[in-house]
């Protein structure tokens, strides 16, 4: 009979098989008198968080939990993939508790980007998403855009209470604390062992002067995202690391765009007209007519068309298409964390692929 191993840092159950998933130690911490979790192994030794997934369930608690308590939540959103990084529903379980909605990933958008006017974009986007944040930021925690902005909001929207950090996996949430740690801390050791262990289960807690406490809750996977179809060497390839250069294509009706292999456009009617692409630098966008395309995809994907790659493809879920009319002036082509297409003008027929699973949206211009 297996008896249950608990981490002395954060009572979570220790397991050893997977690294991304809550309570994960290296099985041969289990030798010792006392077993600590990685994730609080981390915080205690390097002063620095590390994020891991909950299944849908426990994430559903914690939200619970949180509509329970009186604090202030900071909803941490990845702007490059603001749809594909929403939590949906939170206003139904943050109670009466305030959200400060936070999007990271500044950098990577083109310089002549209005922050004004993209934090109005949020602003709408979240009321047509049933939230309505009493503030909304943009920053970039990595290059430290916006912190100091943010950290000021936190201190006065929070009255001396708790502070709540909540976001998918991979919006930036573990990068936004530990820079938060350091601004506050310096380099210096501040979290220190009378600090720790925290006793909330699953959460990490971290001092406030006042002696609230900042929680780091886990992140939930969006099972949607583009990013959970590739593997680590392709997710290399459509993750964007700095700035994107817009690429312009002026189309004809009946051409197609390939994005890797990983999705794929089709201009069925509407004229000669221009499509903006935003996507990775890295990601490479091949253009053919439409008649040719799906001899090309059978083809050529894992070669020509890469993301994935070849030796991937074979567990690469099938395209499936959607058929739009861009209604509306200024209209994205949403392909779920991997970027997104603006058509300038109404009227365009088109069809848009992505892998079975993977969500596609239009939405009112970002840009
Ligand atoms: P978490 O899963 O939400 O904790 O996300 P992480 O903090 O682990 O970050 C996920 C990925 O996004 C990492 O590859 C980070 O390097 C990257 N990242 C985090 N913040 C930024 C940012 O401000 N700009 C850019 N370009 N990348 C970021």
């Amino acid at each position: 009979e297996q008896q249950i191993i608990r981490c002395v840092g954060c009572g979570v159950q220790i397991q050893t098989e997977d690294e991304k998933q809550i309570g994960y130690a290296p099985p041969a911490a289990l030798e010792k008198e006392t077993v600590i979790c990685q994730r609080c192994f981390r915080l205690k030794h390097y002063n620095e968080v590390q994020d891991v997934s909950l299944t849908d369930d426990d994430f559903l608690k914690i939200l619970h939990g949180i509509g329970k308590s009186d604090g202030l939540v900071v909803k941490i959103v990845d702007i490059f993939d603001f749809n594909g990084s929403w939590l949906p529903g939170l206003h139904r379980f943050v109670g009466k508790n305030n959200i400060l909605l936070v999007g990271n990933k500044v950098d990577l958008l083109p310089k002549s980007v209005k922050y004004t006017k993209l934090i109005h974009w949020m602003k709408k986007s979240a009321k047509d998403l049933g939230l309505k944040p009493i503030d909304v930021f943009l920053i970039s925690a990595e290059k430290g855009i916006g912190m100091r902005k943010v950290m000021e909001a936190i201190e006065h929207y929070r009255f001396g209470k708790d502070v709540y950090v909540v976001g998918c996996t991979n919006v930036g949430k573990s990068t936004f604390i530990n820079r938060i740690i350091k601004e506050v801390t310096g380099e210096g050791n501040v979290i220190t062992t009378s600090h720790f262990p925290g006793t909330t289960l699953d959460m990490i807690e971290i001092p406030l002067e006042d002696g609230a406490v900042m929680y780091d809750t886990p992140g939930i996977i969006n099972h949607h995202q583009m990013a959970h179809y590739v593997d680590k060497k392709d997710l290399k390839v459509i993750t964007p690391k700095k700035e994107i250069k817009p690429k312009v294509y002026q189309l004809n009706e009946g051409q197609t765009l390939f994005f890797g292999g990983l999705a794929r456009l089709d201009y069925v009617k509407g004229g000669r007209r221009s499509f903006v692409c935003y996507f990775s630098n890295e990601l490479n966008i091949h253009r053919t007519k439409l008649e040719k395309a799906d001899h090309l995809y059978e083809n050529q994907r894992g070669e020509l068309l890469q993301p994935p790659r070849a030796s991937y493809i074979e567990q690469f879920p099938s395209l499936v298409a959607h058929s739009f009319t861009i209604k509306e002036p200024k209209t994205d082509i949403v392909f779920s964390g991997l970027g997104w297409v603006t058509c300038n003008e109404p009227g365009a027929q088109i069809v848009a692929y992505v892998p079975k699973g993977v969500n596609v949206i239009l939405r009112k211009s970002l840009i």
